[in-house]
């Protein structure tokens, strides 16, 4: 497997938007994604994309997740693994990664990350041990799993260089059920949290962390499964050349994040500015070195988002050359 796959899911049209727009994207075969009438909405000739997999309105959760499953083989023979849903508001990054609105994570139409719990369970054997923390990372990095909602820090641990997020609980799970109800907590607060702060819930991330402990085969990795902010702001700034103070509307940390994979994609760049925003100094173990990576980006069908869907697309496409 690749350092990091990148799987595209374009999400069913609504009914708003087959009022107000056409559906402009098609699949091709399952890997290829084509925007029709590109030059429209872009302005120049790039109207086809390729990735590992593309997955079109259709898609089940059990068939997006097929790609991503190798992954839980990987967190078991002890190489981190990650997994991002990247894309706009609404393009179906938290219906892929956990599933519809209310619906039960132990659900038919659960989305990947409580396939990933139930198949990593699967593969455990005794004495090994697996730890979750929940974060959400808006301007400060807080944690889902503490009713109080005080910000958390980082911090470098000397020994290894490794990155400590200082006082997050760190809780020990012993089976899938018990996994997923601490899960559906942690997300409930995710919404009630950016409700009390008058916060917009589309501009945090969710970063689940499962650290496992295998001392049979003395293997530990983590797995960490990561529900970004929207994307769109980014776009926005780029597209007008983004002056200073849109740059601090947008969401700096998924900046730092594109600026991370461009230098690690870059045949030049010496240096990997991971240090840049709190989402990449977490990440940072995930994103270098050996660690596996699945991206999924999430459009939308149609003509309405199509800037969006472009700018998202370039994304995924700069990142399946991450090697
Ligand atoms: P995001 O997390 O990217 O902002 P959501 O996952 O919340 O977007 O999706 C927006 C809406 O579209 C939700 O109501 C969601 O259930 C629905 N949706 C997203 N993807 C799909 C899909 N593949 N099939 C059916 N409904 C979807
Ligand atoms: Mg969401």
């Amino acid at each position: 497997m690749d350092r990091v796959r990148v799987l595209c899911r374009v999400r069913p049209t609504t009914t708003e938007e087959q009022a107000r727009g056409e559906r402009v994207v098609a699949i091709q075969g399952n890997q290829r994604l084509r925007l029709q009438n590109a030059a429209e909405y872009v302005g120049e000739h790039e109207a086809s994309w390729a990735f590992d997999a593309a997955y079109d309105t259709d898609a089940s959760q059990a068939q997006v997740y097929e790609s991503i499953q190798p992954i839980t083989q990987d967190v078991l023979r002890g190489f981190h693994a990650t997994v991002f849903a990247y894309g706009q508001t609404g393009a179906g990054k938290t219906h892929s990664m956990f599933g519809p609105p209310d619906c039960s994570l132990d659900g038919p139409d659960a989305g990947v990350v409580p396939r990933l719990l139930k198949d990593l369970f699967a593969g455990l054997t005794a004495g090994d041990e697996v730890r979750v923390s929940c974060l959400e990372l808006y301007d400060d990095l807080r944690d889902l799993l503490n009713e109080e909602h005080r910000p958390l820090k980082l911090r470098e641990n000397r020994k290894d260089g490794s990155v400590v997020v200082d006082g997050a609980v760190d809780a020990v799970v012993k089976d899938v059920p018990a996994t997923l109800a601490l899960l559906e907590r942690a997300l409930v607060r995710r919404v009630v949290a950016s409700h009390e702060m008058n916060a917009d819930s589309s501009r945090s991330h969710f970063v689940a962390s499962f650290r496992v402990t295998r001392p049979s085969i003395n293997a530990s990795a983590i797995m960490r499964l990561v529900d970004l902010a929207g994307s769109e702001r980014v776009a926005k700034t780029k597209a007008t050349g983004g002056t200073l103070n849109e740059a601090k509307r947008i969401n700096s940390s998924l900046s730092a994040l594109g600026n991370v994979i461009a230098a690690l994609t870059s045949s030049t760049a010496t240096h990997v500015p991971y240090r840049d925003s709190k989402l990449t100094r977490l990440l940072q173990s995930s994103l270098g070195g050996n660690a596996k990576t699945a991206l999924l980006v999430c459009v939308s069908a149609s003509s309405l988002h199509a800037e969006e869907t472009v700018s998202t697309l370039r994304f995924g496409v700069r990142a399946k050359q991450v090697r």
